[in-house]
């Protein structure tokens, strides 16, 4: 079983960003910890077997101080079982980490960090509304890998207003520079109502060609298997070894359970000739209603639904599918009761004969134009 902890603070909000944090509220972290250690108690029943990764996402989880985060860190392991955790990761971002912070996160037993360095040229990092600029990307590297972090994330995103094939080659020359073990390399979504969706609707900027994202794209694949890197997800790419087995899990339906604003979970699930069925919960995604929610004794949950049938078999096709690995026949046997071909057979030949999945030992998987058209097939696997 796997544990996701969100932290919803951030010291600025990125120009592209949609996702839950709060500029400016660190005067809140005290009380947030004592809420998620509230919410980890009053959900304890949930956990229902040893959980072997951890993750702290955010937001920015390096802005909760070093004696804060060992508060939560102790408490929890008196809460959850957490004795047999092989892999924990804490985001960070560059530009607000300090040698003390993260030597006390290694203290803890954080052995994984993943900083956003999103891209190398500094006025794309002005562009986007980041904090830091590549310098302290490069020192935080530094001070990371001095503290013991030995497996290191890099985020880079791809598709940027103003960045160029060029811009992208040496994005990821100077990430590989940094000798990270694992690269995380997204294309741009631009997010309705933020800043940067404003400005490309207005005109004001404008996104690269789509036929120049796929060669960034395909850049990103050529240069990281260069450097002895793996791509074992669509936009995941590890050293032998360094895979991120928290991710792993996500796209695997291992059961996990998280805690914070509108952290999302996957529990009590049931495999067998039954049929998958779980049941997926959302907290909520406001700070001050989950302020509420805990005080007056309950989970915050803003939704709450069991997941089964022709919709789990879906979402293991969805999921399944972004690994390069792709979906295992066997496996999706074991979790649903029947077999895959049963399930989806006319579909998956058809989506084959157009060149987008291929049957390799017993497994589908994506060819590189489906990671391409990935939505397309999606659609078609959706309405079979
Ligand atoms: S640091 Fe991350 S979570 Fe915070 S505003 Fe920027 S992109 Fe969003």
């Amino acid at each position: 079983m796997e544990l996701y902890i969100h932290f919803p603070f951030c010291v600025r909000k990125c120009r592209y960003c949609d996702f839950v944090s709060y500029p400016g509220a660190e005067g809140s972290i005290p009380a947030y910890i004592d809420a998620l250690l509230a919410e980890a108690a009053l959900r304890k029943e949930e956990v229902t077997e040893p959980i072997d990764t951890v993750y702290f996402g955010g937001g920015t989880p390096s802005l909760v101080p070093a004696h804060e985060l060992a508060r939560l860190v102790r408490m929890l392991r008196r809460i959850y079982p957490l004795q047999h955790v092989t892999e924990w990761t804490v985001e960070a971002n560059p530009g607000t980490l300090t040698p003390e912070w993260l030597k006390s996160a290694r203290d803890q037993g954080m052995n994984r960090i993943s900083l956003g360095m999103q891209a190398s040229q500094d006025r794309l990092l002005k562009l986007l509304g980041r904090i830091h600029s590549h310098g302290d990307v490069e020192q935080s590297v530094l001070a990371a890998k001095s503290a013991g972090f030995d497996h290191l994330n890099l985020d880079l995103i791809f598709g940027l207003p103003e960045q160029n094939g060029t811009d992208w080659k040496e994005t990821l020359l100077a990430a590989m520079d940094l000798e990270p073990d694992h690269l995380s390399a997204y294309g741009l979504i631009p997010e309705e109502n933020t800043p940067l969706w404003t400005d490309l609707q207005s005109g004001a900027l404008q996104l690269p060609e789509p036929e120049d994202e796929r060669e960034m794209y395909e850049e990103a694949l050529q240069i990281t298997s260069g450097h002895g890197f793996q791509q074992y997800e669509i936009s995941n790419f590890a050293r032998p070894g360094s895979a991120c087995r928290h991710n792993i899990g996500y796209w695997s339906q291992v059961p996990y359970i998280g805690l914070g604003v509108s952290a999302a979970s996957m529990v009590f699930v049931r495999q067998g000739s039954e049929g998958m069925k779980y049941l997926r919960k959302t907290n909520v995604n406001s700070l001050s209603h989950y302020f509420r929610g805990i005080s007056s004794g309950h989970p915050a949950l803003d939704e709450e639904a069991w997941v089964q049938g022709r919709e789990a078999q879906f979402e293991t096709m969805m999921l399944g599918l972004r690994k390069t690995e792709g979906v295992s026949e066997a496996d999706f046997f074991r979790m649903h009761g029947v077999s895959l071909e049963a399930g989806y057979g006319p579909k998956l030949e058809k989506l084959a004969e157009e060149g987008l999945l291929y049957h390799d030992g017993g497994f589908w998987k994506l060819t590189r134009l489906g990671m391409d058209l990935q939505n397309t097939v999606l659609v078609d696997l959706l309405d079979s």
